[in-house]
């Protein structure tokens, strides 16, 4: 039986339906090809689910993890520290800032914000004050668990369990700066807000929508005054993606907790951070134990992890990737400025390593247009694996992506520019 058919009678895949076309069997991955079992080679646009910074399979990071390995695999993380977790946190605060104080470890991106979002509820039961409510910003995704969906749009993906998320407010998205401060400064006064979570700049799986910096300016002087916990969900945006090491770095102030995941290892292995403030460690540094935060999971701090992460911080900060970064930014740019004022591009848009296009379409807009499919099968048979949501496609790939590389996936979008449906 071939791996297809073994893959159709045993696996369920994430976000897939049952009755969807067969997936592609890789069986090897190297810098950002995919080689396939039928023999083809297929660039990998999206950085797998945005995880994989630096390339697949780089070998200091497969050195990292086979040491690791062969050490010491797992130990619990309660009562017992080692080695690679402090180093992460050592690296990862260093990199924060001075606001920040600790590192919560936990196991994904979803994880991490459930982590945040419990710690700012905890903050205020810890203070003696009722402050029930979390903000988010409309179109918001943080996670598929139950808090991290809860904070999250209401739409398609979570329809079934809507009746089960918790109640959250939801500012509008910053296209109208001035109009979406009103309503977070609205919203703030109540005095009934435990913390505004927000993805810092760019909405990822809304469909990579980029915002100013001035509205999160804003809303940091509007929080301060009101004592709202921020919550910024670096899960996306971390590790360079939008230029800078983290996306809160376009921001004067700092957040009170900062959610870290996907690229923290490299795109090697599941991990979850929640950056911690002095501010809110405060609160939670007593003797009295009601106050300590009861949570934690099996593998929270694995070292394999850790040494992928500690590898991943220092690939990071090199100065090869600082200047890929940097390059790719640049290419960005000059492709945007090549297809401005295109007729079929209702939305162009570029931060760092990522390109966001939104096309104009008949066959509805959002995660469920009917061009999707015509886009994906599209670059797929391309080569070029890209991810469309719905009629928007973005680029996010790993920072080795070589030029010529690039340059092939902007002559792919051209393509696909000159080949779209003629009644879309
Ligand atoms: N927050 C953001 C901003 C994300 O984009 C994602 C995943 N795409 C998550 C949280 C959840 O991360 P995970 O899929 O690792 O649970």
């Amino acid at each position: 039986m071939d791996l297809l058919q073994r893959d159709r009678q045993a696996i369920w895949h994430p976000f897939t339906s049952l009755q969807a076309p067969e997936p592609i069997a890789v069986i090897s991955a190297e810098g950002v090809w995919l080689h396939t079992a039928d023999g083809r080679k297929i660039l990998d646009a999206v950085s797998s689910w945005w995880v994989n910074l630096y390339g697949h399979a780089h070998p200091v990071i497969a050195e990292a993890i086979s040491n690791q390995a062969k050490n010491m695999e797992h130990v619990i993380f309660a009562g017992f520290t080692h080695e690679p977790a402090i180093l992460v946190a050592e690296k990862l605060l260093k990199l924060c800032g001075e606001n920040f104080s600790k590192i919560f470890f936990s196991d994904n991106g979803s994880t991490s914000v459930e982590v945040a979002l419990k710690l700012a509820i905890q903050y205020w039961a810890n203070k003696g004050v009722s402050r029930n409510k979390i903000l988010a910003l409309e179109g918001a995704y943080h996670g598929d668990t139950f808090g991290a969906m809860s904070a999250g749009e209401r739409n398609l993906f979570n329809k079934p369990f809507q009746p089960y998320l918790f109640d959250v407010a939801f500012v509008p998205f910053p296209e109208d700066v001035e109009k979406s401060i009103a309503a977070f400064d609205q919203y703030c006064s109540q005095g009934d807000i435990a913390a505004f979570i927000y993805e810092p700049l760019v909405q990822g799986t809304a469909g990579m929508r980029l915002y100013s910096p001035d509205f999160l300016e804003k809303a940091f002087e509007i929080a301060e005054r009101n004592g709202v916990i921020m919550i910024a969900d670096e899960v996306f945006t971390g590790m360079g993606r939008t230029g800078r090491n983290f996306a809160s770095d376009y921001i004067s102030k700092s957040p009170d907790l900062m959610c870290v995941s996907k690229g923290i290892t490299g795109g090697f292995l599941p991990l979850g951070l929640t950056v911690v403030s002095k501010k809110i460690i405060e609160v939670f540094d007593h003797s009295d134990i009601s106050k300590t935060f009861y949570h934690g999971h099996s593998y929270t701090g694995n070292p394999i992890c850790c040494a992928a992460a500690n590898a991943s911080l220092d690939l990071l900060i090199s100065e090869v990737m600082q200047y890929n970064i940097n390059r790719i930014t640049a290419k960005h740019s000059a492709f945007v400025a090549q297809l401005l004022g295109h007729p079929k591009i209702v939305r162009l848009e570029n931060l760092g390593t990522i390109l966001s296009i939104e096309l104009k379409t008949n066959y509805g807009q959002g995660y469920t247009s009917g061009l999707r499919a015509f886009l994906y099968d599209f670059f797929i048979k391309e080569n070029i694996l890209i991810r469309p949501l719905g009629n928007i496609i973005y680029i996010v790939p790993p920072y080795v992506i070589m030029d010529e590389e690039l340059d092939l996936i902007y002559q792919k979008i051209q393509l696909m520019l000159q080949n779209l449906p003629a009644e879309n």
